[in-house]
Formats: C-alpha cells, structure tokens, sequence
C-alpha cells in the first residue's frame, strides 16, 4: 500500500513482523517468548490499589523509585539506570543516542530482528556479521576498529546460546573506545548477567526487560543500566521524544515485582526444568536442539521441514515461531511453556512425526 501523504521516509520504511497474538480459544501460545506462569499476585494487588483517581495525573517523568529499586537489586547506582516503554523502547533510544556514528555498528546475522529495524529508522550504519556454523557468537570476528560499536543478545536470540561472561570482559578490554551494548533480555533463565562489570568499563550498556523473567510483556517495562553518562545520553532521546514512556500503573507493578523478586525467581526455576524435559524428550525422537539458556529452544527435526511441522501443529492449536530467514528456515524456537503445556507439545509432535 502506498499513500500520497506519505513522506518517502515511510514509503521505503521496512517494520518489525512481531509474532502473532491471536484470540483463540486453547491455544498453546509458544511463538513470542512470553513467561508460562502468572505474574505475581502481589503486582496484581498493587496495581487494583493504585488504579484509583491518581491516574488523572501524570506519572513521574524519570520514574525515579523504580530506579532506585532497580538499583538496589542490582547493587549499581540509580543514576546508572534508565527506564522505559518496555525493551523495545529502550533499545530505539540506545541505538539512536550511542550507535549512530560514521563507523558502522556491528551485529550477528542471526539474533534479535528489530535490531536492523532500528537501523533503518534512524539511519544508522551497520554491518552483520554471520554465527559460526554452530551457530555461536565469535567475538574475534568483531573487528571493531572499523566499527563505533557491537550489539549482542546474550543468550541470543532465536538460538537461545550464551556467551560466557569471561568472553565480554576480555572484549572489553581490549575495545575502550567502543559501545558494546549487551540486550540480556532472556539471562534470568540461567545465566550469568554481565552488569556487574559496567564499575569497570565506561562503554558497556546492558538492556534488560520485565517481559519474560517478570512476566509482564502486557505491561511494557525495560530499563538500561550502564555508565551515567551513557544512561544521561539515553535520557537526553528520551526527553525529545516523549516525557512519560512509563504509565504509573506500569511503574507500581514493577517496583512490587521487584520487591516479591523470589515469586519470579521460582517460576524461572520451573521454566528451565520444562526447557530440560523438552530438550531430553524432543532430542531422543530425533530433534537437534541447541544449548538453551533461554525461556525458549532452537530445535530442528531433519526428516520434516520446520515450516511443515510449524503448520501441523498450528492444525492443533498450538503455535510456535518459524522464521523464514536463510540459515534457520528449517528451525523452529518454541517458547517453553508451563508442564501441562510441554507435555502436550511432545506428545503431539510424537503423533505428527510418527504419522509423516
Ligand atoms: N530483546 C530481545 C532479544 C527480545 O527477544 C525481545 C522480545 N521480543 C525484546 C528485546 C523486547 O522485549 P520487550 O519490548 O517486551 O521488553
């Protein structure tokens, strides 16, 4: 479609395809990565409490004590954290205010797809460079010299394979003069953040969401926690843009998330024995899985296609995502779900697969 009144800047805009969220009835929904479990009933009071005529007034602009809370759960300073509209937000920002230099920013081939999406908004060089063969992420292939930054997603994303914690500091050590922006969105399902680092190098900006440890994707809460003056750059885009990302109702609920963290903590204890059953159960039919560390697998049948399985198992109500992108075309990320819903995946792939 095209339209008169519309700039060229829209007409050769290339948007982000998220996943789809149907309204079916039964559905096992495993094809946006969102939590399996429930958010905390402590959030939920905290919300109806606070849904009262206080709404009619506008929320704090810097969502001051959810920083202060973040802060204190990640023992860094409140001036070294940023909050905002969900991840997605966060990111636009980060990208528009640190990565948009003549020097392109580097990224893999294979990893979270609005990262290129950005790009293109705020016209921002950049430059893919491809996973291994087995897919992992080698950080000796980032030249950046030639580069204003490099932009990782750790565990990745769709693989779900991490990068070890030692392997970024080595790299930023020896890269003081680039952003190295680390989306950590799926670490809290096992494994080890790198925000402890960002006391020691000025250049590291660390993206994290409430969308799938908390389970809050339907309230939209990211944050940024990096160096002050990254976090001030940050804010600065922000303050052009829009001043209140964040609705209070959002900002409560995060801060009572936060503050009952070990409701959050359980159900990502449940996640990844879920994740371990599939990767057994699937891996003995004959699946190859890749090392998750992530609320989601990477897995690939080699005697049906994946788009094949995605559409059979679409016929019984359950949905997973299938990226049509050259590499991964016959693999498939399949959100992990709660026990129920697992033990219904397997058992119906083992019916497609012994039928085909
Ligand atoms: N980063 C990655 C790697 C993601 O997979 C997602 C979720 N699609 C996001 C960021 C954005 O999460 P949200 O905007 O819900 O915080």
């Amino acid at each position: 479609m095209q339209n008169p009144y519309w700039s060229s800047f829209v007409k050769n805009l290339v948007p982000y395809t998220p996943g789809e969220q149907p309204k079916m009835h039964n559905l096992i929904k495993l094809n946006t990565n969102e939590n399996a479990y429930n958010i905390s009933p402590k959030v939920l009071e905290s919300i109806k409490e606070h849904t009262n005529n206080t709404l009619k007034l506008y929320p704090d602009p810097t969502a001051q004590e959810l920083c202060e809370a973040l802060a204190h759960l990640h023992d860094v300073h409140p001036n070294q954290v940023f909050a905002g509209n969900g991840s997605d937000e966060v990111l636009g920002f980060a990208f528009h205010a640190l990565l948009k230099h003549k020097k392109p920013v580097l990224f893999p081939d294979i990893t979270y797809s609005f990262y290129p999406v950005y790009c293109n908004l705020y016209n921002i060089n950049y430059k893919t460079i491809p996973l291994t063969d087995d897919f992992r992420i080698d950080l000796k292939k980032y030249n950046a010299e030639n580069a204003c930054g490099i932009v990782i997603t750790n565990p990745n994303a769709p693989t779900g394979l991490i990068l070890n914690k030692k392997i970024i500091q080595h790299y930023l050590e020896t890269h003081p003069e680039q952003i190295i922006l680390v989306d950590e969105a799926y670490i809290d399902f096992g494994g080890e953040s790198v925000i402890p680092l960002i006391q020691y190098y000025p250049n590291l900006l660390i993206i994290r969401t409430f969308s799938k440890f908390h389970a809050f994707a339907g309230l939209r809460v990211g944050y940024a926690i990096g160096n002050s003056e990254l976090i001030e750059g940050i804010r600065r885009v922000k303050d052009s843009f829009n001043s209140y990302p964040l609705d209070r109702l959002a900002q409560i609920g995060a801060i009572a998330s936060i503050k009952d963290i070990q409701w959050s903590i359980n159900n990502a204890q449940k996640i990844i024995q879920n994740r371990q059953y599939l990767i057994k159960n699937l891996s003995e039919l004959g699946f190859k899985i890749l090392n998750s560390k992530s609320n989601f697998i990477f897995a690939s049948y080699p005697k049906l296609s994946a788009e094949f399985l995605a559409k059979q198992l679409r016929k019984e109500n359950i949905l997973v995502r299938h990226f049509n992108t050259k590499r991964i075309q016959n693999w498939l990320r399949i959100t992990i779900g709660n026990e129920t819903e697992c033990q219904t995946l397997y058992k119906t792939i083992n019916e497609i697969i012994s039928i085909y």
